[in-house]
């Protein structure tokens, strides 16, 4: 399969027209059989603090030695600006060139759970394509990091080095999600920054004492210093928890939440396909707004539930 079949095929199964909806099922099924043979690794943190260049960098690293590498992004889109957070700037330009790289840019649409279940599906298609690395990209907010943390098989948590300040606002529970957390931008004048962070990182985690401690390292996205120790760990963690059958555990649980997922889309989507829901929810809002009934009262009069 060409790139350009891949991402044709990746534009079906996003497509929500419903005339799509049978060839986006036939593709997943002939992907399903070829699928699961990658290492999927999530990538996160906050805006700037080097997501496209260190997966451009590590990227590059692995397409160089053969592996091919599939770039997925996860966009939680603003809730208020309804926008994109990644953004639509010109991202990973040089990997993109690469023959052993595959870089789909984010959906745009959706509700967060929507694009989550797409990019599960999209993993697939890569992989039933050849891709075995599938690197995951999403922006540290919040809820996208659960979401991509339920798709992936690594979790790699991109820090600044801002020193003094190492947990930088990000939720215990999402520094809980990681399995590596690097210091980025560990070059120049931040270097000996970034070590400071890294070892006050190591200490607030060993201080958290959660059962799955994250390995911290620093590294430089932009010249590449700590990269290859980097991957080293990352395949050594995953090659370990291959062995000891956490990473079987890990896909079950996965392939569980897609289940779920996919029932609550399809019967949300067919309950608001059905003639009239739209008529009878907007007469529902209005009880609901006069003060008659409470929430559950109207919804029960919607009736079919
Ligand atoms: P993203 O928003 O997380 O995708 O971050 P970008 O990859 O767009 O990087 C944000 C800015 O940080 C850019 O100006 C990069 O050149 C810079 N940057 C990224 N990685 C490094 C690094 O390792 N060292 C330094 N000094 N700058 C970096």
């Amino acid at each position: 399969m060409t790139r350009r079949e891949l991402a044709k095929s990746i534009t079906l199964i996003e497509s929500t027209r419903p005339e799509d909806q049978d060839a986006a099922q036939a593709v997943l099924a002939q992907a399903m059989p070829r699928s699961g043979k990658s290492w999927r690794i999530a990538i996160s943190g906050v805006p700037g603090v080097g997501k496209s260049t260190f997966i451009e960098s590590l990227g590059w690293m692995l397409a160089e030695t053969g592996r091919k590498v599939a770039v997925l992004a996860v966009d939680p889109s603003s809730p208020v600006s309804g926008g994109s957070i990644l953004g639509d700037k010109t991202r990973m330009e040089k990997l993109s060139t690469h023959p052993n790289a595959f870089i789909r840019p984010s959906p745009t649409s959706g509700a967060l759970g929507g694009v989550a279940r797409k990019t599960r599906e999209a993993i697939l298609l890569c992989e039933a394509a050849g891709y075995d690395i599938v690197l995951i990209e999403t922006v540290g907010v919040g809820q996208s990091e659960v979401d991509v943390a339920s798709l992936s098989d690594f979790f790699l948590l991109l820090m600044l080095p801002n020193a003094g300040d190492s947990l930088q606002g990000i939720k215990r529970g999402i520094l809980e999600l990681a399995d590596l957390v690097a210091v980025n931008k560990a070059d120049g004048e931040m270097r000996e920054l970034a070590e400071a962070a890294k070892a006050e990182l190591q200490s607030a985690l060993h201080m958290l004492a959660s059962e799955r401690n994250p390995v911290v390292m620093s590294c430089s996205a932009l010249d590449g210093a700590g990269l290859s120790e980097l991957w080293q760990k990352t395949s050594d963690l995953i090659t370990a928890s291959q062995t000891d059958g956490r990473f079987a555990r890990r896909r079950r649980s996965q392939t569980r939440i897609w289940m779920k997922q996919t029932l609550e889309s399809e019967l949300l989507s067919r309950y608001w396909s059905e003639k009239g829901r739209v008529e009878q929810f907007n007469k529902a809002v209005e009880d609901l707004e006069s003060g008659e009934i409470t929430p559950l009262e109207a919804i029960h009069r919607l009736g079919n539930f």
